[in-house]
């Protein structure tokens, strides 16, 4: 059995769909497809859940018959003159949502937003499975909230591995159907609440379901040629990387790659599964494998850049020295407003953090720091790190840069710049 995951811009619009079609129809393993929400459909939905609870009823009413006019576009192409086979579902489900937001919302906006976004992949996915059917693909719709269960961390729900596999080895029967399609990034709480696993989370989905139904392979079909040294939108000459162990993909994912959804690792670690990027413009090419290397690899100087960054500069009031106890209550607070931090440095009286710039919640740290300590931050940088690095790279790289940190190890150089 083969996992294949297709991600938001695989399945856009209707070419998208009937490329995924021509895809699963070359396979002839028993398959279980994971789907994201249709394009940008995520973002779009955010935005409903957003006016929403914050009372924008005119917006509202905009970002609903914007979603729905893209979702019946993209049907009416599909299906023609018989896009009842689906419409009619759709239809009640748009109007399940509509009844919901009638509502007012309760007091938990990551409450809300669950039950709100995971919408999308409900309806890109009986769009999808509809389709194949319809061609002749014969494929059961699951529902996989009835199978992975979480807990009621809204937003980032954590598995609850032993119920999971209890439930979803009954979903999927193998020996009544060859193949099965169904949603990524949700879930559900014991007591049937939506959740969602975190934003691009649909490669954690294909990886858990692999783990739980021990798959042979997972495949992830994205619209690049496999995983390359460099984000291709960002880099010139990037080159494809043909096969990574896992440790270097869960190196590539921590520096910010963002190829593959960080969590997608450890669930497939664990029962040796291979992991394929595979383009779906090129579906003929080979991509990129993940697995279990045993030698040692001669990778190509690989870059990952994270923009955005701001770089918090801390120091004691009264010219002590930045002890222990000060760096952990710097550490307290970083975590109590959720902030990631990306890199430390520290001096005698100085401990220097680089973050992420957070959605909310700057201000607040930057006032309790400023309780203790003297604070300065610069914003707008960008970090770069350098995995298997060489001097000219570096050269080429830092040029007519201002360098506000740089790090070396043996296998990373890091720059933090402007
Ligand atoms: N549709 C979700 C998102 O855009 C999950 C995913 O695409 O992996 O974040
Ligand atoms: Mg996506």
């Amino acid at each position: 059995m083969k996992v294949y995951k297709f991600g938001g811009a695989s399945v856009k619009d209707a070419v998208g769909v009937k490329n995924l079609a021509g895809i699963v129809k070359n396979c002839s393993d028993d398959l279980v497809i994971v789907v994201s929400a249709m394009g940008k459909t995520t973002n779009a939905i955010e935005a409903v859940a957003k006016n929403y609870f914050n009372g924008n009823k005119d917006e509202l009413i905009l970002n609903i018959s914007t979603l729905k006019q893209y979702h019946f576009e993209i049907i009416a192409d599909l299906f023609g003159n018989l896009s009842n086979i689906i419409s009619k579902e759709i239809t009640s489900d748009f109007k399940a949502l509509e009844k919901r937001l009638g509502h007012s919302p309760s007091l938990d906006y990551d409450f809300e937003y669950d039950q709100i976004v995971s919408l999308g992949e409900i309806l890109s996915t009986k769009i999808t499975s509809a389709y194949l059917n319809y061609i002749g693909i014969s494929n059961i719709w699951i529902d996989i909230r009835k199978g992975l269960r979480t807990d009621s961390t809204w937003r980032e729900g954590n598995i609850d591995w032993s119920l999971s596999t209890e439930l979803l080895q009954s979903q999927f029967n193998f020996s009544a159907n060859r193949i099965y399609l169904t949603q990524g990034f949700i879930g559900a709480t014991v007591t049937d609440q939506t959740t969602t696993l975190g934003r691009e989370g649909s490669d954690y989905s294909a990886a858990i379901i692999a783990n739980i139904l021990n798959a042979e392979s997972v495949t992830i079909w994205k619209d690049v040629p496999g995983i390359m040294n460099a984000d291709p939108n960002k880099f010139e000459a990037t080159r494809k990387l043909d096969m990574l162990s896992y440790r270097e993909a869960v190196e590539l994912t921590y520096y910010g790659a963002k190829v593959i959804h960080p969590k997608t690792m450890k669930p497939l670690v664990e029962k040796n599964i291979p992991l394929y990027v595979r383009s779906f413009i090129q579906p003929e090419e080979q991509g990129s494998v993940i697995c279990s290397i045993d030698h040692i690899m001669n990778y190509l100087p690989i870059f990952i850049g994270k923009d955005d960054q701001i770089l918090i500069t801390i120091s004691p009031i009264d010219f002590s020295f930045i002890a222990e106890e000060s760096i952990s209550e710097i550490y307290k607070l970083f975590a109590l407003y959720r902030m990631k931090v990306n890199l430390v440095q520290q001096s005698a009286m100085n401990f220097s953090v680089a973050i992420d710039r957070p959605e909310r919640g700057f201000d607040k740290l930057i006032g309790d720091l400023k309780k203790k300590f003297v604070v300065h931050y610069n914003e707008e940088l960008e970090l770069l790190t350098i995995r298997y690095y060489s001097e000219e790279v570096i050269k080429e790289m830092t040029k007519e840069r201002t360098v506000f940190v740089s790090q070396r190890t043996r296998t990373n150089a890091r720059f933090l710049m402007k």
